[in-house]
C-alpha cells in the first residue's frame, strides 16, 4: 500500500522561458514494466517507492499520467557538436516533466525516451533498455563516488519494440538534475539577439545555481565565474577517477556543474591520456587527456553567449570575460593537484614533485588506473608488490615509491578516495546484454556493488578486474 500524496510539479522554467519551452506530452507506454528504481533517491524527493511500482506510479515515471497542475515541456537548446554549431538541438527524445521541491532549490524531473518532439529532426524520439540502464548504472556510480551528476530515478521498459540495428526493447529513463540548463541553452538565446530573453535566462540560472551573483556588480560575469569554477572542479574529478565523458558538446555541459548525458562515456582501464571510447570521436577531440581543454573551449562559447550582459562595450565585455576564462586552467590544476595529493594520502605540504612524477610514471606505464591507485593503499601499508606488478618500469616505480613512503602516506585516507569498484566496461556490457534479454539480476547486482565503491568485499573480484586489453568502443544516442 502506498502513502503517496499528490505529487506537486512546478513549472518555473516553462513560465519564465516560454521561448525555450514547447508544451508537450509523452508517448503511450503500451506495457510499462519497472526495470530499475533508486529507492533512496525517490524517498529523498518525497516520492513513495511503493507507489512508484504501482500502475499509476509507472504512469508518472513514463510521463503518461501527469500530476494535476504540471506542465511538461520539451526544452530548446543549441550547441557545438564536435566543434560545429547546431542552431537547433533541444529535447528530441526528452521532456521536462517539472520541478520537485520549493523554488529556487528545485530538482528537475526529466524523461528520456518519451517520444518525438518538435526538436526530433530525423530521430524517432525513443530510447532502448541497454543505454538507459547504462545511464542508470554509470550515474549511480558517479554519485557514489562523490562526483556531481544528474541522477537516475528509474528506468521503465515501455513494452514497445524500437528499431535500431536490430529491434530492441524500448525504455524511458526518469532522471533528476539541479537543472537542465546547458551552455547550449545560452547559445540558443544569444543567437536570437533578444537581450531581454537572455536576461531572463540569466536571472533563472542565477536564482537556481548562483544566488549570490544576483547582488554582484555584473551578475552575468558572476554567474560565468561560478560555472567556470564548478566545471573546473567537475573535470578534475573526472580525471582523478579515470572517467571519459565521450561527448563533451556544449549542449552536454551544464550550468550547474553536474555531469550530464551518459552516452558513450566509459572508465579507463589502462591509464592513457589518448584513450577514446566513442565510435564517433575519430579525431579524439574528447579523449581522456583533452577533457580539461575541451571544457575550457566550451566555457569560451558560454562567454560569447553572455557578452551582451557583461558590458555594453564589446571589447570591455570580452576583456572581462576572458579574465574569468583564464582562471579555468589554474582552478582545474589546483583541484586536480589537491585530488592527487588525497589519492596519494599526502598532506598539503608534500613535495609537489611526488604528484607530477607519479603522473609521468602513469603516462609511461599505462597501469590499470583504478587498480593502481587502490594498490598504492596496500603499498602504504608496507606491501608494494600489488602496485609494482602493474608497471613495467620497476626502477622508476621503486625510486618514486621510496620518496613517497618517506612522506608517510595515510593508507586509510587513501582507501576513502581511491575506489575499488568503478563501472568496468566488460562488466557493464555483460549486465546490459543480460538485461536486454530479460535478466535484470546482473544489473541490479552491479548497481549494489557500485553504491559502495570504497568498501572492498570478498567475492566481488570480477567487479574490480580490468577487461581484456584492446579497444572498447561505445556508441552515442542509441
Ligand atoms: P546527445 O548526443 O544524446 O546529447 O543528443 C544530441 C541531440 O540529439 C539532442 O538534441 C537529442 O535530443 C537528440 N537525439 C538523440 N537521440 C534521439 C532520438 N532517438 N530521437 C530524437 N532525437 C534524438
Ligand atoms: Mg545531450
Ligand atoms: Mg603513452
Amino acid at each position: 500500500s502506498s502513502t503517496q500524496t499528490a505529487v506537486q510539479l512546478g513549472h518555473r522554467f516553462a513560465d519564465a522561458l516560454p521561448e525555450l519551452s514547447v508544451p508537450w506530452q509523452a508517448d503511450e507506454a503500451p506495457e510499462p514494466r519497472l526495470l530499475a528504481l533508486d529507492e533512496a533517491l525517490a524517498a529523498q524527493l518525497g516520492l513513495d517507492p511503493a507507489w512508484l511500482r504501482t500502475p499509476s506510479g509507472l504512469g508518472f515515471l513514463t510521463g503518461t499520467q501527469v500530476p494535476d497542475g504540471a506542465r511538461p515541456v520539451a526544452q530548446g537548446y543549441a550547441g557545438h557538436q564536435f566543434g560545429n554549431y547546431s542552431p537547433r538541438l533541444g529535447d528530441g527524445r526528452a521532456l521536462l516533466l517539472g520541478e520537485l521541491g520549493d523554488w529556487p532549490a528545485t530538482t528537475d524531473l526529466h524523461l528520456k525516451g518519451s517520444g518525438r518532439t518538435p526538436w526530433s529532426r530525423g530521430g524517432d524520439g525513443l530510447a532502448v533498455v541497454g543505454p538507459m540502464l547504462r545511464e542508470f548504472v554509470v550515474s549511480t556510480a558517479m554519485h557514489a563516488l562523490g562526483i556531481p551528476t544528474t541522477r537516475s530515478l528509474a528506468v521503465v521498459g515501455t513494452g514497445r519494440t524500437v528499431q535500431r540495428e536490430t529491434g530492441q526493447p524500448g525504455a524511458v529513463l526518469a532522471r533528476t538534475a539541479a537543472s537542465h540548463l546547458r551552455v547550449g541553452s545560452f547559445q540558443l538565446v544569444r543567437a536570437t539577439d533578444d537581450t531581454d530573453l537572455l536576461r531572463r535566462l540569466l536571472d533563472h540560472a542565477v536564482a537556481r545555481h548562483a544566488p549570490a551573483a544576483a547582488d554582484a556588480e555584473v551578475p552575468a560575469l558572476a554567474l560565468y565565474e561560478h560555472v567556470v569554477a564548478a566545471q573546473a572542479q567537475l573535470v578534475a574529478q573526472w580525471m582523478l577517477v579515470g572517467f571519459v565523458h565521450g561527448v563533451m558538446n556544449t549542449d552536454n555541459m551544464t550550468i550547474s556543474g553536474e555531469t550530464i548525458d551518459y552516452g558513450p562515456c566509459a572508465f579507463l582501464d589502462a591509464h592513457d591520456a589518448d584513450t577514446v571510447f566513442s565510435s564517433i570521436d575519430s579525431g579524439g577531440r574528447y579523449r581522456y587527456g583533452n577533457q580539461p581543454l575541451a571544457a575550457q573551449w566550451n566555457l569560451a562559447r558560454l562567454a560569447e553567449a553572455l557578452l551582451p550582459l557583461v558590458h555594453p562595450d564589446v571589447d570591455t565585455a570580452i576583456g572581462q570575460a576572458v579574465a574569468v576564462l583564464e582562471t579555468f586552467l589554474p582552478r582545474y590544476e589546483a583541484a586536480w593537484t589537491a585530488g592527487m595529493r588525497a589519492k596519494l594520502g599526502l598532506g598539503e605540504d608534500a613535495d609537489p614533485a611526488l604528484v607530477t612524477d607519479l603522473q609521468a610514471l602513469l603516462d609511461a606505464n599505462h597501469p590499470d588506473h583504478t587498480g593502481f591507485f587502490r594498490a598504492l593503499g596496500t603499498a602504504a601499508r608496507g606491501d608494494a608488490e600489488p602496485a609494482r606488478q602493474l608497471v613495467l618500469d620497476l626502477a622508476g616505480f621503486d625510486a618514486w615509491a621510496a620518496r613517497w613512503l618517506a612522506a608517510h602516506p595515510d593508507a586509510d585516507a587513501m582507501d576513502r578516495v581511491n575506489p575499488v569498484y568503478v563501472p568496468r566496461n566488460h562488466v557493464v556490457e555483460a549486465a546490459l546484454a543480460a538485461a536486454t534479454d530479460g535478466d535484470l539480476g546482473p544489473v541490479h547486482e552491479l548497481v549494489e556493488v557500485l553504491r559502495a565503491p570504497y568498501d572492498e568485499r570478498p567475492g566481488l573480484e570480477r567487479f574490480s578486474t580490468p577487461g581484456p586489453a584492446g579497444t572498447y568502443v561505445t556508441y552515442c544516442g542509441t
